[in-house]
């Protein structure tokens, strides 16, 4: 038997870089991970959110559209109504559940991001607690991972309603990400490429700008939302399940057993019609799920549909337009807060048209105490008193925060009112009419501005 001498062998050795050069051969470069491209991205807070746009979820399913969904928080705190577990074990089990009821749907491409719960109405506590900056990061990292064409969040603002902070935190974050993922100059060090074998620092992904973003409201109002998006109907038939969108989302969302099991058990004493009725109902997803349009940079109407002038080639990355700051008078009074960053929110972020209350709600328990947070802003070159009242329906009353102030020259001070809210009768209804606190500012004897607020008082409502 003929043996490889060793002369052979390393003649066969020496051919084998040259047939694999292969003079001509043009090489494949590696791409993006096509795994992982998808239509949409849905940014939510806490598992079972995602709730709040599965019926569509389902439909944009039957029309092919890739999803994936990024959650803030894996929802440890809270109740749990399936079990005894508490705390990070119990956001173990969310996560699974927030999986499991995802992928009833079809969509397996799902993310938590590592924030903590934060039971308010405050979106700034909710950042905070959240680290804002890593939060953001990995949002970021997330939309040039997975190259949406669309993503749709909970509208950034204040409002009536739940208006869990978390919900906020998670639009506010979706809408910096839409505005950043796209610039080569945020977070670089994602867009560089390893520079030798092995780089273990850098990611190698590509800037992306997502097309258009869509907001649900996390408020009980409906009018000012009204023809400022799509709507889609719950009613409607799937044509791959042949069942309406709102069973489909039902479905989805029976795995949520540790948040909704004592609902889920009185539903499966329940009849289909009956079961129809809460599920369009207000205690359900209502007889149509709405979004508003935030921005759209390839086109289309605000009601059209959500993919409406999307086309599958990517766009260049567009920076915001940024509106300069309002000109104010030499001494102003302005609400602080949330409310405040809000209206800086939206100029930051090119949303001017975004609906939000005028004059600013929000409902609160009583009793119970509302601060309001004021900005005193002095600009002339003086030391100038301020003096603040307030006027208050029948029954409030203002503990501290009125008075005479001194705010020096060219500063703006931060003040606060604190108002003790009256208990509520045991009869009255689950939900009252709101009701308008004023602050009134003056100096000199001369009125500098007024700031209104709607409060609504309830039995049960997030801490402000
Ligand atoms: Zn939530």
């Amino acid at each position: 038997m003929k043996r490889f001498t060793t002369q052979s062998l390393s003649a066969l050795l020496m051919l084998v870089p040259m047939l694999a050069s292969g003079a001509q051969q043009t090489k494949t470069l590696p791409q993006p991970d096509e795994r992982f491209k998808v239509d949409i991205l849905l940014v939510v807070a806490h598992p079972d959110d995602e709730g709040a746009a599965t019926p569509y979820l389902a439909r944009a399913l039957d029309e092919h559209r890739r999803i994936a969904v990024a959650f803030g928080t894996r929802g440890s705190s809270g109740a749990n109504e399936a079990g005894a577990e508490q705390a990070a074990a119990l956001g173990d089990i969310r996560e699974i559940e927030a999986r499991n009821a995802l992928a009833t749907l079809g969509i397996t491409n799902v993310w938590f991001l590592g924030g903590k719960d934060t039971a308010s109405q405050n979106v700034l506590q909710s950042l905070a607690n959240w680290g804002h900056g890593p939060w953001l990061e990995q949002l970021v990292r997330l939309v040039r991972l997975t190259r949406p064409e669309v993503i749709l969040t909970f509208l950034p603002g204040t409002f009536i309603g739940e208006d869990h902070g978390d919900h906020q935190a998670s639009g506010v974050l979706a809408t910096e990400a839409f505005d950043l993922a796209g610039d080569p100059a945020v977070f670089p060090e994602q867009v560089a490429g390893p520079t030798k074998r092995l780089e273990p620092f850098f990611e190698n992904l590509r800037p992306w700008q997502v097309k258009k973003i869509y907001y649900f409201p996390d408020a009980e109002r409906e009018d000012i939302f009204r023809g400022k998006g799509p709507e889609y109907s719950v009613k409607d038939i799937s044509k791959s399940s042949k069942q309406p969108y709102w069973r489909m989302a039902l479905d989805s969302f029976r795995s949520h057993q540790t948040q909704a099991k004592s609902f889920l058990d009185t539903l499966s004493q329940m009849d289909e019609a009956q079961i129809e009725k809460i599920a369009t109902s207000d205690g359900g997803w209502t007889d149509a799920q709405h979004f508003v349009l935030g921005k759209s940079l390839v086109g289309g109407s605000a009601s059209g549909d959500i993919f409406e002038g999307v086309t599958p080639a990517a766009i260049p990355f567009a920076r915001p337009e940024f509106l300069p700051e309002p000109s104010r008078p030499d001494l102003s009074v302005e609400l602080d807060g949330p409310w405040s960053y809000y209206a800086e929110f939206r100029r930051a972020h090119g949303l001017t048209h975004l609906p939000h209350p005028e004059p600013p709600e929000i409902a609160l328990q009583a009793p119970g105490m509302l601060v309001i947070p004021l900005w005193l802003r002095n600009r002339t070159a003086k030391t100038q008193e301020i003096t603040l009242t307030a006027t208050l329906p029948a029954g409030w009353t203002a503990q501290s925060g009125t008075g005479k102030f001194s705010v020096a020259a060219k500063q703006t001070a931060a003040a606060r009112l604190e108002v003790n809210l009256p208990g509520l009768a045991e009869n009255v209804p689950k939900k009252l009419e709101a009701q308008e606190v004023i602050v009134h500012a003056e100096s000199n004897g001369q009125s500098i501005g007024d700031v209104k607020l709607r409060v609504e008082l309830r039995k049960r409502a997030l801490p402000q």
